[in-house]
């Protein structure tokens, strides 16, 4: 039997993915929303989101995800927790395969499927992942109570972290391989005057030292090339994020970083496929271009499907 058709599926459920999913509900599209774990995506895992307008005190990411989430299904969408396990992008007709064997078939694909954080590369990180290596101090930082951690790299993410774990943890190591922040301003004050937080700067790291767990972190100085031994039980990596889209790799141009390419549009090298959010090529990734970038997507896609509609008649 044919798999229902549907008008969009939009794979992800972060801000980029349930935007798209409002806009497309209130154009009356027949719309799925696959995601893989639960909505919300990186932004779920934010503590306090100070720069999402309409929200005088911040807010925080759990929150805001769960509310896109309900305000998204107000408006009929279905909503499946699968992963993708295979896409096929090209014609008239998608189809979208989840890994339980399932094929869901639509006219137009919205990407949102965002970014993951990135590993350091070091030969024990996956090991210790768990043991003391993290990539999410929202999730864990409590695990690190009263302890001493390092916080590894020096955009917004770092910078938020070292300020979150400093009000739970007893010492942070702020350790960056510059000697200057890549992170907002509006960080910087806060970090001076947290008194538990020492800069370590212009220092990559070599080692992660552990037993079972972690023990601490052996660090370079690029200036002097001194090693020097930092005793720690956590070590949160925050040094950027890697865009999902292994699943998309020869279905869609990606750039030399593996983004999706595409413009305000949101159209990529598809027909009828659109990127939403951090998974596309753009100058600035926050919660309130993927949500621009939603609502811009779920417009082209009903605009597409109107002209096909129209030039099958
Ligand atoms: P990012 O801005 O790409 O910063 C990554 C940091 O890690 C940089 O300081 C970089 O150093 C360093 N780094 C990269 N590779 C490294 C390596 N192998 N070893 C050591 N250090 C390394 O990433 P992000 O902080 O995760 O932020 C990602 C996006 O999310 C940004 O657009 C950011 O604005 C956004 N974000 C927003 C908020 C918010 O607005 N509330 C919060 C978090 C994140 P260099 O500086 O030398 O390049």
């Amino acid at each position: 039997m044919d798999a229902e058709l549907y008008d969009v599926i939009i794979i992800g459920g972060g801000p980029a993915g349930y935007t798209a999913g409002l806009y497309c509900g209130r154009a009356a599209m027949k719309t799925l929303l696959l995601e893989k774990y639960m909505a919300g995506g990186q932004m779920a895992i934010t503590a306090h989101i100070d720069n999402y307008p309409g929200f005088p005190e911040g807010v925080d990411g759990f929150t805001l995800a769960m509310d896109m989430q309900k305000q998204a299904e107000r408006f009929q969408i279905e909503h499946k927790e699968v992963a993708v396990a295979s896409v096929q992008l090209d014609g008239t007709v998608k189809a979208i395969t989840t890994a339980d064997g399932t094929v869901y078939r639509a006219r137009a694909v919205i990407l949102a499927t965002g970014a993951s954080p990135r590993e350091l590369g070091l030969p024990e990180e996956r090991d210790l992942r768990g043991k003391g290596v993290s990539y999410c101090a929202t999730c864990d930082g409590a695990f690190f109570r009263n302890k001493t951690v390092a916080v590894i790299g020096g955009g917004d993410t770092a910078a938020a972290d070292a300020i979150y774990l400093s009000k739970l943890c007893k010492q942070v190591y702020l350790v960056h391989r510059r000697d200057a922040l890549r992170a907002a301003a509006v960080y910087h004050d806060a970090l001076q005057q947290a008194e538990n937080v020492t800069f370590v700067w212009n220092s990559t790291v070599e080692e992660i030292l552990h037993d079972s767990v972690v023990t601490g972190i052996r660090v370079k100085d690029k200036l002097t090339g001194d090693m020097q031994n930092l005793e720690c039980q956590g070590v949160f990596v925050a040094v950027g994020t890697a865009p999902n889209t292994k699943l998309y790799e020869d279905q869609v141009q990606l750039d030399g970083n593996g983004y999706i390419i595409s413009d305000e549009n949101t159209k990529t090298s598809q027909l009828g496929v659109f990127a939403a959010g951090d998974v596309r090529t753009k100058p600035l990734r926050q919660v309130v271009t993927a949500v621009a970038d939603g609502a811009v997507a779920a417009y082209m896609a009903e605009e597409y499907i109107q002209l096909q509609t129209v030039e099958s008649e």
